[in-house]
């Protein structure tokens, strides 16, 4: 369970969002103050922080200057109703992870959280390359033989380019996560081309709707979905 602390001095917005994470199963601590806040992350650890700019006394941009020269790592999205183009340049310069604008969708909050703790956890590559070490996963109607580069659905063996596997196989390592673009992108980038192939192909957004959309219908005669998450990228469903 990761531990998030919010900082946020408004009193109807914090319950909220408190209780809407901790029905996610995230433990939440909470501050309304960079001074708060800075007490608190000095006393314990927490695994993220959604972050209010506006806040009393000291603006939030302290504290995310304060938690960057102070916790190595420790990743913020900022939640403001600052909507201008400088304020997110500004934030983002400054270290954020993050982004968001309120009013705010939970769902998509949710979804970028989820992004930001993972990319926290671990690189993109060492999680395509652990991916790889297992000997096999079974989602579903779904099994896939790590060794062999090898997906059954239903027991009938798939056909599977090697750049759709690949994608096949991100999906399911993280399967009810957000698999960003450039998440598939690194793992193409990473991997030989694919055999027969005599120029690269271009790896590129529209290549990944391409195969996305080709898994898609490999995928039909099961339960198993791939959304798109909006302005992110795409998200195995869990059956
Ligand atoms: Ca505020």
């Amino acid at each position: 369970m990761a531990t998030l602390l919010i900082v946020e001095d408004d009193a109807l917005l914090l319950d909220a969002l408190t209780g809407q994470l901790q029905q996610l199963d995230y433990s939440v601590c909470t501050a309304t103050s960079v001074p708060q806040a800075t007490a608190l992350l000095q006393d314990q650890a927490v695994d993220g922080i959604i972050l209010d700019l506006g806040l009393p006394g000291a603006d939030g941009m302290e504290l995310l200057t304060w938690a960057r020269a102070h916790i190595a790592g420790l990743p913020v999205l900022i939640l403001t109703a600052r909507d201008g183009v400088e304020d997110r340049v500004l934030g983002l310069n400054a270290g954020a992870d993050d982004y968001l604008t309120k009013p705010f969708n939970m769902q998509e909050l949710q979804a970028r959280l989820q992004a930001m703790l993972r990319r926290a956890r671990q690189p993109a590559f060492t999680q395509a390359s652990s991916a790889a070490g297992g000997a096999s996963t079974t989602i579903g109607p779904l099994v896939l033989d790590h060794a062999s580069h090898a997906a059954a659905l239903n027991g009938d063996l798939l056909d599977l380019t090697q750049r759709e596997w690949e994608l096949l196989e991100l999906l399911v390592h993280r399967c009810g996560e957000v698999v960003t673009r450039d998440d598939v992108l690194a793992a193409w980038r990473a991997s030989p081309p694919e055999p027969g192939q005599t120029t690269a192909a271009p790896l590129n957004s529209n290549a990944l709707e391409v195969y996305v959309h080709r898994l898609r219908k490999k995928l039909d005669q099961s339960n198993l979905a791939i959304r798109n998450i909006r302005g992110l990228g795409y998200m195995l469903e869990k059956p």
